[in-house]
């Protein structure tokens, strides 16, 4: 079987131990194939690469801005022309739909565009200290950043962090997830490819609980970017504090998406569907707490059930797919479990739909989407991210318990408001608790604007102006002007 192996300051190499697990594909279960299973020793050796490029260059504080941007600008001109090659790997490792994979790398090519637009433009300031000094504050890179991504999204995740660390100086090692490995190494050979200096970004496949906890722990990492559930990020940031790393944490959710009885219809309710259906569920900013005012509370659910029915699931590269697998056998099975215990909880199954009867696809993690109706929102299947196909469709009365429901989780990552009424809507967007508010829409996260929790979905923002400064220090210098 082909093997994919791990890139460590400039070459691809396999294992320390060689050893190697295979990659599968969610929808058929096949192994496409083998990827290396990194170890500490391989972590090691890739941070001090890591470390190496970073303090004595080629990349670090000193290098050329325009340089980094160049070399930025290269990689995503050779991701889309790779596009569908990297997108159709995208699709049999994580089991997405094909075109959501495209769209995946055409976005990362354009946010690769995105920051190196931004290398040329890191500045600080001049702050006005009084007569006697001149103070500058300078941005500096923080140093070799450890990137951990979750395989829901695996090249855009790791776009939207390699993009930035890069652009501001950062060397980087980038941790992907084991299921969803194999983009992660695409990127790695296209920024090869196009220039990149060996050592500045690195790539270590394998276990998560000991290669991550390789990575956070390393005394040669200076910054943690994390994506991934709540329950991991706080074992990260706790391991973090001991070197005081700088960590970002982009965790889980539990969105809501509310539905006023005056939403544009149908759109509101197809959207509402789609934030909550697209990528099978699996999205951290899923709009799984669906809320609907009373007086339109049966249409939406009559709503909610018929985009759920016209759903086709089966294998993403199949054009004819709208719902893919899930990513493996042990998500399929806490999907499942939360199902049953919504159907124990006294909600009501409003609709469960069928699985693929294609036996090429009997080996594949297919759950059924399913929509519970008059959930109250203290139930396990409202408060507990599922990450699968299950929607929670919650009543509500009038705007202040919409927004009360809406503000009751432990969870903070984005919300959708559903009004024809500008300033319900203003009014709505600022009560609500989540770092990224859509009105009239839901699932956009546009590379320019920052992206990141409230509450428990985590801290610090990726994206825009905002992941850039992530990847930054503020340095003062002060220049004294008497004697
Ligand atoms: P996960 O289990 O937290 O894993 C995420 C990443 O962390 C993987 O690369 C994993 O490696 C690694 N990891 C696991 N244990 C670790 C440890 N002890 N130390 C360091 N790294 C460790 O999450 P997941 O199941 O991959 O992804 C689903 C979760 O991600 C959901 O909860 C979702 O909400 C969240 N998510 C959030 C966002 C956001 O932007 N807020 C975006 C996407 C997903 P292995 O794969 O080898 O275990
Ligand atoms: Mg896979």
């Amino acid at each position: 079987m082909d093997r994919r192996r791990l890139y460590i300051d400039g070459e691809f190499v396999d294992a320390s131990d060689g050893q190697a697990e295979p990659t599968r594909n969610p929808a058929t279960g096949a192994a496409l194939c083998e990827v290396a299973k990194g170890t500490v020793e391989d972590v090691d050796r890739a941070v001090r690469a890591a470390r190496r490029a970073f303090d004595e260059g080629p990349w670090g504080p000193d290098s050329p801005p325009r340089e980094r941007a160049a070399i930025l600008h290269r990689v995503a001109e050779l991701l889309r022309r790779d596009r569908e090659t990297v997108a159709e790997l995208e699709t049999r490792d994580s089991g997405k739909l094909y075109a959501d994979s495209l769209a995946d790398v055409d976005e990362v090519a354009f946010m690769f565009d995105y920051y190196a637009g931004w290398a040329t433009k890191i500045s600080g300031s001049i702050p006005p200290v009084g007569p006697d000094a001149v103070s500058l504050v300078v941005k500096e890179p923080v140093g070799v950043a450890g990137l951990i991504t979750p395989w829901n999204f695996p090249i855009l995740m790791a776009g939207q962090k390699v993009a930035p660390a890069l652009a501001s100086g950062c060397t980087a090692v980038l941790k992907p997830a084991t299921h969803t490995p194999l983009t992660a190494l695409e990127l790695a050979r296209l920024l090869a490819e196009a220039g990149l200096p060996d050592g500045v970004f690195n790539v270590v496949t394998g276990p998560g609980s000991v290669l991550g906890n390789c990575l956070v722990t390393h005394p040669a990492v200076d910054k943690i970017s994390f994506t991934g559930s709540t329950d991991v990020g706080i074992g990260i940031q706790q391991q973090a504090a001991v070197g005081l790393k700088r960590v970002t944490m982009e965790l889980g959710g539990k969105s809501p998406n509310i539905i006023f009885g005056d939403a544009e219809r149908p759109r509101s309710f197809e959207m509402s569907a789609y934030g909550l259906f697209f990528n099978q569920g699996e999205c951290c900013t899923a709009g799984s707490r669906v809320l609907v005012q009373r007086s339109i509370y049966d249409d939406a659910l009559d709503g909610m059930v018929e985009a759920a029915r016209a759903l086709r699931l089966g294998d993403g590269m199949d054009p004819s797919t709208t719902m893919g697998p899930m990513v493996s056998a042990a998500q399929k099975r806490s999907v499942e479990n939360y199902i049953d215990i919504g159907e124990h909880s006294g909600a009501r199954l409003a609709f469960k739909g069928d699985t693929p009867t294609n036996p090429d696809l009997s080996g594949g993690h297919f759950v059924p989407p399913t929509v519970f109706a008059e959930v109250d929102n203290a139930m396990t299947i409202a408060r507990e991210e599922i990450f699968g196909p299950v929607m929670s469709v919650i009543p509500f009365d009038d705007e202040d318990e919409a927004i009360h429901i809406a503000n009751d989780t432990p969870y903070g990552l984005a919300a959708a408001v559903w009004t024809t009424d500008l300033r319900r809507a203003l009014r709505v967007s600022r009560a609500l608790r989540a770092g990224t508010v859509w009105v009239n829409d839901s699932q956009p996260v546009p590379a320019e604007a920052p992206f990141g929790g409230y509450k428990q979905s985590g801290y610090g923002r990726e994206l825009g102006r905002h992941g850039l400064e992530a990847y930054l220090e503020a340095k003062h210098i002060y220049i004294s002007m008497s004697g």
